[in-house]
């Protein structure tokens, strides 16, 4: 899904093959056959003294939410 965004344009977060939770999720919403477009995705900080905290995507996976047509709710 990130192969052609260019090496520079990805985050850290992204060194490995979905590193983020919004790529593994609009992976598995394309596996189930759903269309993510208008959808609004929302990440959070899991454990630690943020836990729960609203996370804005990474500059990797916004580019992957403007493409599937995705609203990124922590914004
Ligand atoms: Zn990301």
């Amino acid at each position: 899904m990130l192969d052609d965004i260019p090496l520079e344009k990805r985050s850290a977060y992204h060194q490995e093959l979905y590193g983020c939770a919004e790529a593994r999720a609009i992976s598995e919403a394309l596996y189930a056959g759903v269309n993510p477009k208008g959808s609004v995705m929302v990440a959070a900080k899991v454990g630690g003294k943020k836990h729960r905290t609203l996370k804005p995507a990474c500059d990797s996976c916004e580019i992957l939410l403007e493409r599937f047509g995705i609203i990124d709710g922590a914004r």
